[in-house]
């Protein structure tokens, strides 16, 4: 017996997952018992309920399942078997064997409090060394419990600092409001696993889901009544729903919601929430202003090409020296194909990675006098000076080739990408000066032709 603790002990000590640590149990606690099943309880007080202990998929007991009763009248001194409660000093002899399958349960307990329960499933008759020993045994796995729920505890912690930070780090690279509110929407629902995080955005008096991108459910229907007139953190729904008004300058531009039929919503999980929706608040203020001051600035923080203000600077500068020379200017005008997808499929940081190398492959493929710039989220032009359409040609399907085969290595992902490009080109004795335009609209037919190619603009009139 004292072997036997030895090895729970030890299996206790090592960093196994739950459903590992429950397995080898079984296997040690079948020295003395024939077919046992070991299964542990913890009561969860925000839910009022018992949870199984199951690592990080806990799942909610039905009220009147067989072992929430048990929870509900043991006691510490109390074990259960076979439906009959005894207390710890009964003899053995008074034990009600059954001849198949015994049910034993053991209370967990934390300072004489029952906190939890060890239910043990066996063929063999429980004698009291037996008993006696799953009596230690449950002790300690109250303090693997407890541990448990501390570290987890202390991880909601960091992952909430971390999170603060992720939300407001958001716009280094993001200040287009419409693509914040989706990648916080992805911190927010990694943060609360059990709940579906819902963002609505509020423009005038109408309420627009922007997370997650895709839902069709009549639950959206409901959600939005509740979200009418709804001025501050409200939960609803027993308490498994919560509201979370974004607020800037006393205005509601939007709510985030936590749902749940499932599971409440803890006093310490409001307060986190409330804290990360004034974050999300504060976040979409300052892209405001960060919006303003990036129109001033030249470089794209993400790609470390030129933003969009510089290129409609240098596509000024460029067409009066194009003129002054005689010279021909062309635009390449690329889009990625599909790119909603890999952001859906991966997340925004793989759809933010494959940018930037993207943006890399570019530079390495244009002259010293090119000009690249980030246009839009996943659009770049690129100016090609004292270039004939030819040659402009040229260098778009190097680059169109070059993403094609390359793999887009990110942990363990291997991605492939395409591009589609609109090739246009300003003639200084056509004075065409909507030339990107018409890079765009050979765009648009490279998009419409199947993608992956370069299309140049011709014009049709
Ligand atoms: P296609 O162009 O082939 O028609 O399809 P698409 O899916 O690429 O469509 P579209 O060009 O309209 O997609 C733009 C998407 O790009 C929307 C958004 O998810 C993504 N996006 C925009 N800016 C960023 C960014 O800065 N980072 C990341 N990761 N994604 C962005
Ligand atoms: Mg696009
Ligand atoms: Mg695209």
């Amino acid at each position: 017996m004292i072997n036997l603790l030895k090895q729970l002990e030890e299996i206790l000590s090592e960093n196994n997952s739950t459903d590992l640590l429950l397995q080898k149990s079984d296997k040690i606690l079948a020295e003395i018992l024939s077919s046992p099943h070991l299964e542990l309880f913890f009561y969860d007080e925000i839910n009022n309920n018992l949870k199984t202990f199951k690592g990080f998929e806990s799942s909610l007991l039905i009220k009147d399942s067989p072992d929430y009763k048990v929870f509900l009248k043991i006691k510490r001194n109390h074990f259960v078997l076979n439906n009959e409660m005894y207390e710890f000093s009964e003899k053995e002899t008074n034990l009600k064997q059954a001849p198949q399958k015994n049910i034993l349960y053991i209370p967990l307990t934390e300072n004489g409090l029952v906190f939890g329960l060890m239910k043990i499933t066996t063929n063999s008759e429980i004698t009291t060394k037996i008993l006696n020993t799953l009596i230690i045994a449950s002790s300690m796995f109250s303090a693997r419990i407890i541990s448990c729920s501390l570290n987890e505890k202390m991880e909601m912690n960091i992952n909430f600092y971390q999170s603060m930070k992720n939300i407001a780090k958001v716009i280094e690279n993001q200040y287009e409001p419409d693509y914040i509110m989706p990648i916080i929407g992805e911190i927010l629902d990694k943060f609360v696993p059990e709940h579906l995080i819902y963002i609505f955005k509020k423009e005038e008096h109408d309420l627009h889901l922007i997370w997650p991108r895709a839902y069709t459910n009549t639950r959206l229907e409901k959600l939005k009544s509740y979200m009418e007139n709804c001025q501050k953190v409200t939960l609803i729904n027993e308490d498994m729903t919560g509201i979370f008004p974004l607020i800037i300058d006393k205005h509601i531009i939007g709510y985030i919601i936590a749902d749940s039929n499932y599971f409440k919503i803890s006093n310490t999980l409001k307060n986190y929430l409330e804290q990360l929706s004034y974050q999300t608040s504060v976040t979409m203020d300052k892209a405001d202003v960060y919006s303003e001051i990036l129109k001033n600035a030249t470089i794209d923080s993400l790609t470390g090409l030129y933003n969009r203000g510089q290129l409609d600077k240098r596509i000024k500068q460029e067409i009066a020296t194009s003129k002054r020379t005689n010279s021909t200017l062309c635009c390449l005008m690329t889009d990625i194909d599909f790119f909603k997808k890999i952001n859906d499929t991966h997340g925004h940081a793989v759809g933010d990675f494959a940018l930037k190398e993207i943006a890399d492959i570019v530079t390495k493929q244009i002259r010293e006098n090119d000009i690249a710039a980030r246009y839009g989220g996943e659009e770049f032009v690129i100016l090609l000076p004292f270039t004939h359409i030819d040659e402009a040609k040229k260098v778009g399907e190097r680059i169109r080739k070059k993403i094609e085969n390359k793999k887009f290595k990110t942990g363990s992902l291997e991605l492939h990408i395409t591009v589609s490009m609109g090739l246009s080109i300003f003639e200084p004795d056509k004075d065409n000066l909507n030339f990107q335009e018409e890079a765009d609209k050979a765009l648009y037919e490279a998009k419409n032709n199947g993608r992956n190619q370069l299309v140049i603009f011709e014009n049709k009139t």
